[in-house]
């Protein structure tokens, strides 16, 4: 059984051990004691060093621990040492857990039903179907009042049968280890925690969403929270410069410019529309007459499809006079079949028949008609028999 050294002592950086077994040819190690931190209930496992060679992982095999190596290490003694900048950013994060989880619950009765502490950012999921930003801003305020007192965290070992006002009920039996912070929390862990409450720093709340009827609040604790902070500005603060506008207007100026992007947007459509049909009368007024007096023209376009500019275009070309306007395009392979009423060809059955023959589907009107070809072969049988 592993002596787990950071059970009584969060802080121990460097240790002594004796090797108990060396598995897997010298990569994987277990040891009589440790203070590298297993990953377990949560809190993601410690990186460091055992006789100068690293730790890849730390793994709880239950009893034991096993610490896996970067090479084989033949040693019957050991010294160890913990990557002291991970354990104690594990260490706010964890810490800033129990207090945000004790401050949901007294005010607002939230109960924690579980958390993750990732690598970028840690989660909490609250037994609840709505926070408001009120709530959201109530609890984060508190939460760094508990830090600015400075409240103690402890450590003790109490019988499960015994012990009492746990925040949450613990299933086990026997010796819990129960981590509190005065006045606020008593909760079951096995984690590294940090002594005082002003050592978990500042406690930010940032992204909510809504998990199977639950509300999981993404936070950031100590130094995550101050690189996030400066992140943050520094966004806001490029956009400002692009507005030449102080950083509180940023959105306001970003909602009239997505309004104004729209509406500009807009009349850019309707007006590619209107030049369109113009270009579909010059088309006609420059296509060849044939001895029936009727004028073609097919416009070709390699991909993106056929859409309002083609329609626009075999507007303007069959409202102009006696003639039939196609369209294609390679990717996807598609056509479009105009006439002009005087014409006398119907778009919808003449596209109908030619479909007959080389494949592909679709229809339309008297006037006008689309389809869709299987392949860019079959697209090009197919302008070419009309
Ligand atoms: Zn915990």
């Amino acid at each position: 059984m592993t002596e787990r050294l950071f059970y009584t002592d969060s802080y121990l950086t460097d240790f002594d051990a004796r090797v108990v077994e060396n598995a897997e040819a010298g990569v994987r190690l277990y040891l009589d004691r440790t203070a590298l931190y297993p990953s377990s209930g949560g809190q993601p496992n410690d990186l460091g060093t055992l006789n100068g060679i690293r730790v890849l992982d730390v793994v709880d095999e239950g009893e034991r621990i096993a610490h896996v190596l970067e090479r084989p290490l033949q040693a019957e003694t050991v010294s160890g040492s913990v990557d002291w900048a991970r354990r104690f950013d594990h260490m706010q994060q964890h810490s800033g857990q129990h207090l945000l989880s004790a401050v949901f619950e007294a005010l607002y009765g939230m109960k924690t039903v579980s958390f993750h502490l990732g690598a970028e950012s840690s989660t909490i999921d609250l037994e609840t179907p709505a926070l408001s930003p009120a709530q959201v801003r109530a609890v984060e305020e508190r939460a760094c009042e508990l830090v600015f007192e400075c409240r103690p965290l402890s450590v003790a070992f109490e019988d499960a049968a015994v012990a009492a006002g746990l925040r949450k009920a613990s299933e086990r039996e026997g010796t819990l280890r129960i981590v509190s912070i005065e006045g606020v929390d008593r909760s079951a862990c096995g984690g590294t925690h940090v002594k005082s409450t002003g050592e978990i720093g500042p406690v930010q709340i940032r992204k909510l969403e809504k998990i199977r009827g639950n509300v999981r609040v993404e936070f950031l604790c100590g130094h995550r929270a101050l690189r996030r902070a400066r992140a943050d500005y520094e966004a806001l603060n490029a956009a400002a410069k692009l507005f030449s506008s102080p950083l509180d207007e940023v959105p306001a100026l970003v909602q009239t410019l997505q309004e104004q992007a729209k509406d500009a947007e807009k009349a850019r459509r309707k007006l590619a529309v209107e030049l369109a049909v113009r270009r579909g009368a010059e088309l006609f007024a420059a296509a060849a007459e044939d001895p029936s007096g009727l004028r073609r023209h097919v416009e070709r376009v390699s991909d993106g499809g056929l859409g309002d500019e083609q329609r626009a275009l075999a507007q303007g070309f069959t409202s102009t006079g006696r003639g039939i306007f196609a369209a294609a395009c390679d990717n996807p392979p598609s056509v479009m079949l105009a006439t002009s009423v005087e014409s006398g060809v119907n778009a919808g059955k003449r596209l109908k028949e030619l479909l007959a023959v080389h494949g592909g589907r679709g229809g339309g009107s008297a006037q006008m008609a689309q389809a869709s070809l299987p392949t860019t072969e079959a697209l090009n049988a197919l302008l070419e028999a009309l």
